[in-house]
């Protein structure tokens, strides 16, 4: 019954909480913390501490079983830390901590409680080991529905009425750090409805600042359709390959930030033709492809205004009279009816 959820979600926040507050404590106060983590945050990545404590950044030791065991001397059961998933449980007395030698990202919901983690690998010797792990899902903790950085953001996407979108917990530090806090990023995972309708609830305004890899660029397309269903305004950046938002504010002063975004972001109109340009030079059959793609999307937009702008403005960017986009466009219609 409800009741009993309720108990058990509370002892699942404040297991969490724990958590954040043990990786906090290694982060700062311990030898191995300082040597491997806060060096990891200050030297590699350029984080001041500043934000290192705004996004209560920590460090999971490489001990096996440390915060498990803290935990256990809390006084909270093993049932309760089998669901918070912070450690890994082979037989009951057979277990162990879920992060180990990283750096640690703690991510929160809308009120400011921690419900999850993100961990990076900072042994670059051995590569077997994945970059990212991620707490596994929970009753409190589901990925597809979360946002990282929305509680720290979401003040400044209400006063700027735009917020960013990029792929990963650096991104948004690093950004933050910069001066640009009206930023959020979908960790990693395609972009899903829920994590839309979260930023709906501060601005229909978003700015696609995904990855300039290959992954990045499919990443930005899956989420444009998606995007225009739920009738977002829609930018996207798009950056050259190798790069990412994080390296970006390294490169550019915050003034030159500006100019960098005016050049460099596109409708997705004009984001979809430039990908085209750079695969595929005037081959008139990829061209149709990309024509019907574009008018898929335009398909997608509820608001009839917008659609017939788009419309417009797709005529100008491919250089192909709108009545014949019109008929084109009837025909996807139909299709879907
Ligand atoms: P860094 O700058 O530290 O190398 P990044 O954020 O640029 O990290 P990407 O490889 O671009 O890393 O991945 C983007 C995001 O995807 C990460 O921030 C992370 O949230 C998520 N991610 C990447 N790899 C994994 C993984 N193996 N498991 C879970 N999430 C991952
Ligand atoms: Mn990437
Ligand atoms: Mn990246
Ligand atoms: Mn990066």
């Amino acid at each position: 019954n409800n009741q009993e959820k309720e108990k058990e979600y509370e002892k699942l926040y404040l297991i969490q909480d724990y958590a954040k507050r043990f990786f906090i404590y290694q982060l700062h106060y311990t030898k191995e913390g300082q040597k491997n983590g806060l060096n990891y945050f200050i030297h590699k990545r350029g984080f001041n501490i500043k934000i290192i404590q705004k996004f209560e950044l920590g460090y999971a030791p490489i001990s096996w079983k440390l915060l498990t065991i803290s935990v256990l001397k809390q006084g909270f059961k093993i049932r309760d830390i089998k669901k918070s998933g912070i450690t890994v449980f082979k037989k009951s007395n057979y277990f162990f901590d879920c992060f180990r030698q990283r750096v640690m990202f703690p991510i929160h919901n809308l009120s400011g409680k921690v419900i999850g983690f993100g961990g990076r690998n900072i042994d670059t010797i051995s590569s077997t080991k994945y970059k990212y792990v991620n707490s596994s899902e929970s009753n409190i903790f589901q990925k597809s529905k979360i946002l990282y950085g929305l509680f720290q953001a979401k003040k400044n996407i209400l006063k700027e009425n735009f917020c960013y979108l990029v792929e990963g917990y650096t991104d948004v530090i690093s950004l933050h750090q910069y001066g640009i806090k009206n930023v959020v990023s979908s960790s990693g995972i395609s972009l899903t409805v829920s994590q839309i309708l979260l930023i709906k609830k501060f601005t229909k305004n978003i700015v696609l600042f995904y990855d300039g890899d290959r992954s990045g660029i499919k990443a930005s397309l899956r989420g444009i359709n998606m995007m225009l269903e739920q009738g977002i305004n829609l930018r996207i950046l798009f950056i050259s390959n190798g790069e990412d938002p994080d390296l970006i504010s390294k490169k550019y002063s915050f003034s030159q930030f500006r100019d960098f975004v005016a050049k460099n972001s596109y409708n997705f109109i004009s984001f979809k033709q430039k990908i085209y340009e750079k695969f595929h030079k005037n081959d008139p059959i990829k061209k149709s492809f990309l024509v019907k793609n574009i008018l898929n999307s335009i398909s997608k937009i509820p608001n009839a205004l917008q659609k017939e702008l788009y419309l417009q403005e797709a005529s100008k960017v491919l250089n192909i009279r709108k009545k014949i986009l019109i008929s084109e466009l009837k025909e996807i219609n139909e299709k879907y009816v």
